[in-house]
């Protein structure tokens, strides 16, 4: 049975897509912020195999990194939780590498098994904005620039300048529209929903059947 938060809540993956209009239903990603507990759909998806490729690549990259002598903090080390002072909405997200070069600069990557998408720089891009102002954050005075490597070992740069008012005001409008009280649109696909996790029981127009 769903139960409503008592603060709104989103993690930083649910955002990026939407946002570049790669998910079509804004319903999910509203219900999911505003209510937990319900009855999930099990996933199909292979995680082990996911997880196993990820760590792979992501541990390659660090040594990388480590060759040109950067200081790195990885996954776990760099889990934050960051909360809006005025909605209350708390923002979770876990980039995978943190890496501060030899002349001080500082820069967030995500690496990605899949092809490239610009949800991948959103997703970046959210990180670069959100870490310095997460609670507690070591973080707090830097600004970072922001970097996507693929399993083809190329790397594409993210400037901190990117992380601009444009941006910002298109997530908030965004983020706006996910703590309303009116439902976001939902927008039914068998693409889409044969992702989704949330069942019938909450979301009657789900769409059963996967498109081949
Ligand atoms: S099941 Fe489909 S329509 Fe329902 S919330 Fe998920 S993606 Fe949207």
């Amino acid at each position: 049975m769903p139960r409503p938060r008592p603060n709104p809540y989103m993690f930083a993956t649910w955002i990026s897509r939407p946002l570049v209009g790669e998910k079509n239903c804004q319903w999910a990603p509203w219900f999911k912020a505003n209510f937990r507990d319900y009855e999930r759909v099990p996933s199909t998806f292979d995680s082990a195999k996911w997880n196993m490729e990820h760590t792979e690549l992501l541990y390659d990259w660090a040594e990388r990194l480590e060759a040109r002598g950067c200081e790195l903090f990885i996954e776990r080390q760099n889990e934050f939780r960051a909360e809006s002072p005025h909605s209350g909405m708390i923002i979770h997200g876990r980039p995978d590498i943190i890496a501060v070069g030899p002349d001080g600069r500082a820069t967030i990557y995500d690496v990605k098994t899949g092809q490239e998408s610009d949800s991948h720089v959103v997703q970046v891009q959210l990180y670069m904005y959100l870490v310095p102002r997460a609670q507690n954050s070591r973080w707090c005075d830097t600004t970072f620039d922001g970097g996507l490597v693929y399993a083809d070992g190329k790397e594409k740069l993210i400037p901190a300048a990117s992380v601009d008012e444009p941006f910002l005001t298109r997530v908030g409008a965004f983020m706006r529209k996910m703590m309303s009280d009116t439902p976001a649109r939902r927008v039914p696909s068998a693409p889409e929903c044969g992702w989704c996790d949330i069942s019938r029981k909450d979301c009657p127009e789900r769409a059963e059947t996967k498109l081949e």
